[in-house]
């Protein structure tokens, strides 16, 4: 009665596939989930760092790779991982079919190496299914509109996974990752951080969007946008870990829910630009042409007579070749005096739905890096969040006394959790 079993979309990462012992460990929770009735598609990333080796072939015999070739380069990590767990499971006795992300029908734009997925046609998917069988779906990847095959961007097959559980309708999409959930900073710089057995969209979003990695940002945006509950899980125990979704099942939510960094980051300064209307559309309209993200944005007006002004905006690191070569092409037409770069840049963020009716955490934020001897070089606020651009070496102990000063840690007492899941790191 395939019409009334659960479906779910289990996705496991590149830790959890990377090598031999491991692949096989996750190919028996698959199989074990799918001998309960389950429809079980799993997705499936490149094995430990098999996507940085790929990225660092291509530069070995190319400045800048040619972003189709890239993706199809990048491409094969996943599948790699998906033939090889169809292996395992067809000798654990289960059918199981992998399928690239084209033949699972993730349809995208034609932005090679971040693109966007317009269209999921499942239905190979779903005869696979309906066929009793397990589906194995290479993460990260689909077909352009015009049969190319793209890449999502890194950290991507958490976003297949979504889009795979939004076209199957499926009960939960479960990430199946190196730690044991969403935690109040990355357990990595914080050893005493949280595990948080819930996160609402609206903070998740914050929290991707500054960087932690541990959910890509477009998987939330494709979760929150299609209703998808996420369920954030170690690949190495069976403990439930944080679920990501709509409603918080928490009765209040925490002032500051967690503190996240970025170490990628650099500053771009442009000095002596034109004071006059429509200047900085121009500068933001070349980079966005030039498919550089820009972060935050600070211009400052001239004090004195003088009409010029500078402005500054963080980009991501990878992005700077690009926002150079944009800039310069520029300097000519708008006429300023030259641009700075500072490559050595990262970010710390405060994020907490409870902040926005909560005057004061900027400045007790700003006190305590204040006191731990950390310029901030650049500030932004959301309604929700704090961003201070630092230095990148001083990133790690910016996060640890941001975590430490809001009391985010396991020992705090957190009366709005009611779910009581208290427990120790797992890495
Ligand atoms: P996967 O390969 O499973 O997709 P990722 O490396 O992309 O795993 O994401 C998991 C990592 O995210 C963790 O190992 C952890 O270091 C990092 N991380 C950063 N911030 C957080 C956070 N707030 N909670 C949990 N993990 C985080
Ligand atoms: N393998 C890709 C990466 O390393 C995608 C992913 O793991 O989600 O970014
Ligand atoms: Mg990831």
């Amino acid at each position: 009665m395939p019409d009334a079993a659960q479906t779910v979309v289990m996705k496991f990462g590149g830790t959890s596939v990377a090598d031999a012992e491991r692949l096989t460990r996750a190919a028996k929770r698959i199989v074990a989930l799918a001998e309960t009735g389950t429809r079980v598609v799993a997705v499936l990333s490149a094995r430990g760092r098999t996507t940085d080796e790929l990225v660092a072939k291509a530069y070995e015999v190319s400045p800048r790779p040619n972003p189709r070739e890239m993706d199809m380069l990048l491409s094969i990590g996943e599948r790699e991982s998906c033939a090889l767990a169809a292996m395992v499971i067809t000798d654990l006795g289960h059918e199981a079919i992998s399928l690239t992300g084209s033949q699972a029908g993730i349809v995208t734009d034609t932005s090679h190496t971040r693109a966007r997925i317009l269209d999921v046609r499942a239905d190979r998917i779903r005869t696979g299914l309906d066929e009793g069988k397990i589906v194995l779906v290479a993460g990260f990847q689909g077909v352009s509109v015009s049969s190319d095959v793209t890449t999502l961007g890194r950290g991507g097959s958490d976003t297949t996974a979504v889009a795979l559980a939004a076209a199957l309708a499926a009960d939960v999409c479960e990430i199946y990752t190196d730690v044991s959930g969403v935690f109040s900073a990355d357990p990595r710089i914080v050893p005493g951080a949280r595990k948080l057995p819930v996160v609402t969209f609206e903070e998740m979003l914050e929290m991707s969007a500054s960087g932690a990695r541990v959910l890509q940002l477009r998987a939330v945006e494709y979760a929150r946008n299609h209703g998808v509950s996420i369920h954030c899980r170690s690949s190495f125990d069976d403990r439930p870990g944080t679920v990501v979704e709509d409603e918080a099942r928490t009765m209040e939510r925490p002032l500051i829910t967690a503190v996240t960094h970025s170490t990628a980051e650099a500053r771009v300064t442009l000095l002596g630009l034109p004071d006059r209307p429509g200047i900085a559309g121009r500068v933001l309209s070349a980079l966005a042409d030039a498919g550089v993200n820009v972060d935050m944005i600070i211009q400052n007006e001239p004090v004195t007579e003088g009409r010029q002004a500078d402005m500054s905006v963080t980009v991501p690191r990878d992005d700077l070749a690009n926002a150079r070569e944009a800039l310069a092409k520029l300097q000519g037409e708008l006429g300023f005096a030259g641009v700075q770069t500072d490559e050595q840049m990262g970010k710390v963020s405060l994020v907490g739905a409870g902040m926005r009716s909560h005057p004061g955490v900027a400045a007790k934020a700003l006190t305590t890096l204040g006191d731990a001897g950390v310029n901030i070089e650049m500030i932004s606020t959301s309604p929700i969040k704090i961003s201070c651009v630092v230095r990148e070496e001083h990133v790690e102990t910016a996060v640890r006394e941001l975590h430490s000063a809001f009391e985010l840690g396991d020992n705090a007492v957190h009366h709005e959790d009611v779910t009581g899941v208290h427990r120790p790191v797992v890495t």
